[in-house]
């Protein structure tokens, strides 16, 4: 059978590509001209790579490790220390660690807390431990419980003290959605700290060896094509086409994709239909009549957060450090030295650090040299010896990728707010990392999301509930 899929991000990629593993063909059609979406990459004119954001995969990431064995590229996963690394603001230039010993879980993560003692102190671990225990108990079901608080209100309600949000979760809350802990809805961070304590690998984190766009989209795409499918860049869907004369059967009769280059707009017909574009698209594409539907009218609720990626290259290396970093700055949130981190960028005299400003909602207006210059303020707090006497460390070149509207805020309430995959409109179906999965929004997400929307659409062939096929397109 045929699937039309907007959206070449990896929920789209991945839809496609379980639905050629299950024997369908499906076409994805990609607004842009590079793959990817929130991971798409590009080469500058020197050859070097710049990301739509630095991405961390997890041990806590089931389909995505399975995703890369299928695909046969698992080498590909440059896993680090089992390690979380924090700047410490009030020592500039140093480093407090939480090292997680070769123990099962939840041992080495507890092990992890007990053993540092530069950003806790031990009445916070044990307010902070007794905190945990209704999540570790009833696990989930008390984690989507949660989602009525921010982190902040729950921290407060279990009596955690101030110091332990201040030296840890705002670090972790910027970097898990880009905004900080009195926004952020309580089962974000729980559902991050469920994994990390009930994942022996949970927390260990992996760097791709490459850009996202080459390193992992581009063998999707070959698996797919290599399955009889196909997907086209620069072929933005403009329309949901609905088909009049047999609205309750087949709904949707094609999507309305706007010609390259001044040619006419074309129409890509297919049995079944897909959304894999970012929530904020799909409002303002849904056809007025679907408009009314509460399935639809919930996803008023789901709003993509700003959130800005710098890159900057120096002359001379700034760290060692092979790692991901919590910056604790209140600019920042995690970077990381990617000639370090990473095979192909790798650099042995330059760094080059990739930095996620966050949250960015008073920057995503400013130019790039504004940006540019108060990343740099805050890198001479980091990094003061590099900055200082005789010859600090030169700037070389930068490259800034704003996103306004990247991963859903989640702000308390949202989980209501996220749709399943299956739509009331029987042959069109959603994708995307904030459709309701377990992963919330992660690249995790966006892949299991997709691996469902594929599933959920085989069930819908396989149950004969299409009447009329369509062909070709
Ligand atoms: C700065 C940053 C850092 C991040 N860090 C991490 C991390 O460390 N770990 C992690 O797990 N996740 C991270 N994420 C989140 C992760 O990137 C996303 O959750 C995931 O990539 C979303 O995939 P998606 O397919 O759901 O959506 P998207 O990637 O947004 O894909 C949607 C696609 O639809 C296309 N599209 C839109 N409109 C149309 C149209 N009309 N027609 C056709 N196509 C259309 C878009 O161009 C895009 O390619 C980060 C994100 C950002 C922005």
């Amino acid at each position: 059978m045929r699937v039309a899929i907007a959206g070449a991000g990896l929920a789209g990629l991945s839809c496609a590509k379980y639905l050629t593993d299950l024997g369908h063909v499906p076409i994805v059609l990609e607004r842009r001209d590079v793959l990817g979406g929130k991971v798409a990459a590009w080469k500058d004119s020197d050859g070097d790579w710049y990301e739509t954001g630095l991405h961390i995969f997890f041990g806590a990431y089931p389909n995505m490790l399975q995703l890369f064995k299928e695909l046969d590229i698992e080498d590909r996963l440059q896993w680090k220390e089992h390690s979380m690394i924090f700047n410490q603001p009030e020592s500039p230039g140093t480093y407090s660690r939480f090292d997680f010993p070769d123990l099962p879980a939840p041992f080495n993560g507890v092990m992890a807390i007990l053993r540092n003692n530069d950003m806790l102190a031990w009445s916070d671990k044990i307010r902070f431990g007794i905190g945990l225990i209704p999540a570790m108990i009833q696990g989930q079901k008390y984690v989507e419980e949660q989602d009525k608080y921010s982190f902040s209100q729950w921290l407060e309600k279990h009596k955690i003290p101030p110091r332990v949000e201040k030296e840890v979760f705002i670090a972790m809350s910027k970097a898990l959605n880009f905004i900080n802990p009195d926004e952020i809805s309580a089962t974000v961070l729980l559902t991050a700290l469920n994994r990390f304590l009930q994942e022996k690998s949970g927390s260990k984190m992996a760097f791709l060896d490459g850009s996202p766009t080459e390193r992992l989209c581009q063998p999707l795409v070959d698996r797919i094509t290599a399955g009889g499918g196909e997907v086209r860049l620069l072929a933005p869907v403009k329309k949901f086409l609905l088909d009049e004369n047999n609205p309750s059967k087949n709904p949707v009769s094609g999507f309305l994709v706007r010609g390259a280059d001044g040619s006419s707009d074309r129409v890509i017909e297919a049995d079944a239909y897909v959304s894999a574009m970012p929530v904020d698209p799909l409002k303002l594409m849904l056809p007025p009549e679907w408009r009314e539907m509460e399935y639809f009218q919930k996803l008023e609720g789901l709003e993509g957060v700003p959130v800005i990626n710098v890159h900057l290259w120096f002359d001379c290396k700034l760290t060692d450090i092979d790692h991901l970093l919590f910056s604790r700055s209140p600019l920042l949130s995690v970077y990381a030295d990617m000639s370090n981190t990473c095979r192909a960028y790798e650099n042995s005299d330059r760094s080059m650090l990739e930095l996620v400003l966050a949250p960015a909602k008073d920057w995503i207006g400013k130019s790039d040299e504004e940006i540019v210059e108060a990343t740099m303020a805050e890198l001479e707090k980091l990094f003061p010896d590099h900055f200082s006497g005789k010859s600090p460390a030169q700037l070389l070149k930068y490259h800034i990728v704003k996103t306004p509207r990247s991963v859903y805020k989640a702000t308390p309430g949202r989980q209501l707010c996220r749709p399943s995959q299956v739509t009331p409109i029987a042959n069109f179906f959603l994708t995307g990392d904030y459709t309701m999965q377990r992963y919330l929004a992660s690249m995790e997400g966006a892949v299991l999301s997709g691996k469902l929307t594929a599933q959920a659409i085989a069930s819908y062939f396989d149950s004969g509930d299409q009447s009329t096929l369509a062909v070709g397109g």
